[in-house]
């Protein structure tokens, strides 16, 4: 591949990390742990963050747009999660028993999110949609889901189906299920109905056949992973409205879109589905995850009431992660979030500005503090309007900016965070400027 001299550059700014890398191999498959983290040649390792600054162990500096996959909205090493964190670990870091911590940080996710009537934690995100299908099927008594073509939505079996590699492969109104990691079983790949995201008109029909046999429909409201496109409205009310229809539980996996706004994006939307997943933000940067929803379908883990579902977890509602979360959650104002997508905003506008100025077809795509770049001319609305743009310039710009001091993603999807000013935004755009002269 072409790299026009990125490929050298990255690897002679980066030896200490490729030594780590290299000798992590004899333990670490592949010198990796983390899939979304891995990247060619090798990932950058890290030693320290604060605010927006990464620094990697060659001591070299990057603004990070990247924020552990959109987590930490309010930086690294935010001042307050710090003195909440030493605080609470001076006490004890897990016990078997609650503390306080969790009831408020229940109490402010209840509050701020219109779905949430009840609430339970998880350490991860993909813990959270495994319990929201595991209520949505006890609830209706049905086995199959209906999932977005590229929605990510963690690594539990059920939703490992149609996240990636779909494209050019079948009807796009109609996707195939597809396994998308070895060691799914096919019986598991056959619960799943699999629907074009922001098609509104084939996704209703595909749904149509199998209305009757459905416990859930899960659905990101902002397709994060795969490109950080947003659902158009109309395609989520579609989905309220055949779910609400045919008895089917809608799921919103806000885990990424959670950024949106301050009830998430069914706030930003208006339509309120009847579970949501959450994870990343809503823990300050600590192991998280949480699900709730409606009353009737929450109470199925209602320990005085049977329960109907049991869900034990050594970690859930640890006190180190409720306390990084209250505190972030209170952090989290209104204010904060028009600050966020203003930021946003001025680095989509500029990207665009950049690309026109090189004559580079671009699409930027995202919602509120949320941005997606792909190298297209035509609209990005699907996962495989994405994985049709220009996958080598995408590589190339991305070596680039971690280059110029740009902490980015492989994919190019990223976020803006409180500490950033004018002149990051500013800097990424110049950064990218940079890199597209010398491609
Ligand atoms: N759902 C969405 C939309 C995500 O982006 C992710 C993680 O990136 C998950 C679920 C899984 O969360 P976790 O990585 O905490 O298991």
């Amino acid at each position: 591949m072409a790299t026009n001299g990125e490929l050298k550059r990255y690897l002679e700014m980066t030896p200490g990390s490729r030594a780590i890398f290299e000798a992590g191999k004899r333990y670490l498959p592949g010198g990796d742990t983390r899939s979304s983290v891995y990247w060619e040649p090798y990932p950058t390792v890290l030693e320290r963050g604060q605010g927006f600054r990464l620094w990697d162990v060659d001591g070299v500096e990057r603004i990070d747009f990247v924020a552990t996959m959109t987590t930490l909205i309010m930086g690294h090493a935010h001042p307050e999660v710090v003195l909440a964190l030493q605080d609470q670990a001076a006490k004890g870091t897990a016990f078997g028993a609650p503390v306080e911590a969790q009831y408020r940080l229940g109490e402010i996710l209840c509050d701020r999110i219109p779905s949430l009537e009840l609430v339970r934690f998880t350490n991860s995100g993909t813990e959270a949609t495994l319990n929201c299908i595991r209520a949505a099927r006890a609830y209706t008594g049905r086995t199959r889901i209906a999932k977005v073509e590229g929605g990510y939505h963690g690594t539990h079996d059920v939703v490992s189906v149609s996240v990636r590699g779909a494209q050019g492969n079948g009807d796009p109104r109609r996707p195939p299920a597809i396994a998308s990691s070895a060691g799914i079983p096919q019986s598991t790949v056959d619960e799943v109905v699999v629907i074009p995201f922001n098609d509104t008109d084939a996704s209703r029909e595909v749904l149509a056949e199998h209305a009757g046999e459905l416990a859930a429909v899960i659905v990101e409201p902002v397709l994060g992973g795969s490109g950080m496109v947003p659902a158009d409205p109309q395609y989520l009310a579609m989905l309220r409205e055949v779910t609400r229809d045919n008895g089917i539980v809608l799921i919103f996996d806000e885990v990424i879109s959670m950024r949106v706004a301050r009830g998430g994006a069914q706030e930003h939307y208006g339509i309120t589905p009847d579970m949501t997943a959450l994870g990343k933000t809503i823990g300050g940067g600590l192991p998280v995850g949480a699900f709730g929803g409606k009353q009737d379908i929450m109470e199925q883990y209602d320990p005085a009431s049977g329960p109907k579902i049991s869900h034990a977890g050594t970690f859930q509602g640890n006190p180190m992660s409720m306390v990084a979360g209250v505190t972030t959650m209170e952090l989290l104002t209104p204010e904060v979030y028009a600050r966020l997508d203003g930021l946003a905003e001025r680095l989509r506008e500029g990207v665009r500005a950049v690309c026109a100025e090189f004559d580079i077809p671009v699409q930027v795509t995202g919602l509120a503090s949320l941005f997606g770049v792909h190298f297209t001319g035509d609209p990005v609305r699907t996962y495989r309007d994405v994985a049709a743009s220009d996958q080598a310039l995408q590589q190339q710009v991305f070596w680039g900016l971690m280059n110029e001091g740009i902490f980015a993603a492989r994919r190019l999807i990223g976020c803006v965070s409180m500490p950033m000013e004018e002149t990051e935004i500013d800097t990424y755009v110049e950064a990218l400027r940079k890199v597209l002269a010398r491609r």
